[in-house]
């Protein structure tokens, strides 16, 4: 464990496992938890297409393609 900034906030945090600070961890896990839902039911879509359905912007849905919890995977 050490002290990180949160990515999203930019907020000081003991990191543990996540990027982000607890208040915007619990965010995060809904949009991953959105963006999975929706790749289940509609494996064909590109980012793009996610982005025009689901309102994400692209630059979070390909941040979240790089994360190790990957809802792309
Ligand atoms: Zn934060």
């Amino acid at each position: 464990m050490s002290l990180s900034n949160c990515r999203e906030c930019g907020k000081l945090y003991l990191m543990e496992r996540s990027f982000y600070c607890l208040d915007c961890k619990k965010e995060q896990d809904e949009l991953y938890r959105t963006v999975r839902d929706f790749i289940k039911q509609n494996p064909s879509l590109t980012v793009l297409e996610i982005h025009l359905q689901t309102g994400i912007s692209i630059a979070k849905l390909l941040e979240m393609q790089k994360d190790d919890y990957s809802p792309f995977a």
